[in-house]
């Protein structure tokens, strides 16, 4: 059977259907659907977190691909020169909103697994999973699946955009505040005040220096931190501030974790001096099953060694299917396997159609005949898995 007109109308469907973080009950069902159509899964489900999974085989080594379906919102719609959700090809790109990051897998990797479904089931189990609330909180979704629904992958493959190369790693991030108490007092009085947001300047010099000196990974490239909003509060616009918080955005890079990064703030002298106090934020949301999620913003940055089986299956299977030699290489942003190998040690590569650059953009489009070599990348994947078995 030729496949290839059913998975780019199963991905001009799932792009056609609006998937923000939380709000991805409609684009799982659609999922769901189609896995159920194709007769190749054993299973179907949904789990309280609403990840939509299909499941193939009973062999003893478990295999996760994971496609999230949330998406970014298309911001100003007046910025996209095509409808962000009409699925238009265009000179044989697919264009709109999730086209990129990343709808594409989850066509892709649905059709992959449901091609190679009767040859591998002896040896693989395979998890084919559509991920919700990934934008918001990575890793997240899989760290459910893994802690609250049993699931045990041996491998995982992840559909973020690589433009049809394999990666193995990325650099992690935290959100953090730091909180400066002072003592309010009027305005007009201001001398008997302590002014909390004065006692914050010299904090902020010095996250500024920090961000210069932090180390750099010649894989991962550098650690970062940024101040990404600052607030005051008083008990008028007339009084003074009695206490200041700053957010931070800090991007880890090999070697770093949550522990150094607190470490190093809480070492700055300007942070001693005022006793303020450093915190990891938390994400709150809620997912479209109604299910309150209450996370640490903490996501690990992790790399898979180059000569991991893992990553030599999978640029073999790269240099099988691709129009042009695969290379081996890492994400810019952040992905699931802050979760599976950030926090878990569970080997994860990824693979995809679509560039990077253009995720999140008002240019989000993926080359059809990209889509179809990544279809036929998980299916080389799976036969080369279950041969090693
Ligand atoms: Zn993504």
């Amino acid at each position: 059977m030729n496949t290839q007109p059913f998975v780019i109308r199963f991905l001009q469907d799932l792009i056609r259907i609006p998937s923000p973080s939380g709000k991805e009950e409609q684009v799982v069902r659609r999922v769901a659907q189609e896995m159920d159509a194709t007769g190749a899964f054993d299973a179907v489900w949904f789990d309280q977190l609403g990840n939509v999974i299909g499941e193939i085989g009973s062999g003893r080594v478990n295999v996760l691909l994971d496609a999230h379906i949330d998406t970014v919102g298309v911001g100003d719609r007046g910025r996209w020169e095509h409808d962000p959700f009409a699925a238009e090809i265009v000179n044989g790109q697919l264009v709109g909103r999730g086209a990129v990051d990343e709808k594409p897998a989850m066509a892709c990797m649905l059709y992959g697994a449901a091609a190679v479904s009767k040859r591998c089931r002896e040896q693989l189990k395979v998890y084919v999973v559509g991920s919700v609330l990934e934008e918001d909180c990575d890793g997240y979704p899989l760290e459910h699946l893994i802690e609250e629904e049993g699931v045990r992958p041996d491998y995982v493959v992840l559909g973020e955009p690589t433009d049809l190369n394999v990666y193995r790693g990325q650099r992690g991030r935290m959100e953090l505040t730091v909180l400066v108490r002072g003592t309010a007092a009027h305005g007009a009085h201001c001398d008997r005040g302590d002014n909390a947001v004065y006692k914050m300047a010299p904090i902020i010099s010095e996250i500024e220096s920090l961000h210069a000196r932090l180390r750099h990974d010649a894989l991962l490239g550098k650690g970062s931190i940024t101040i990404s909003r600052i607030e005051s509060t008083s008990p008028s616009l007339c009084s003074v501030a009695d206490s200041c918080t700053i957010y931070l955005d800090r991007r880890l890079t090999r070697g770093e974790t949550k522990e150094t990064a607190i470490a190093e703030l809480e070492g700055l002298p300007s942070v001693q001096r005022v006793q303020a106090q450093v915190a990891v934020r938390r994400y709150h949301g809620v997912a479209w099953t109604g299910r309150a999620v209450n996370r640490e913003a903490y996501f690990p940055s992790w790399v898979l060694d180059d000569d991991h089986p893992l990553v030599r299956v999978a640029l073999a299977a790269a240099e099988e299917v691709n129009p042009r030699p695969p290379r081996l290489g890492v994400w810019t942003f952040s992905t699931n396997g802050v979760a599976t190998m950030g926090r878990y040690g569970i080997p994860t590569v990824g693979y995809a159609p679509g560039r990077e650059e253009l995720a999140h953009s008002v240019h989000e489009a993926v080359a059809v005949e990209d889509v179809i070599t990544a279809v036929r990348f998980y299916t080389k994947l799976l036969e080369r898995l279950a041969l090693q078995v």
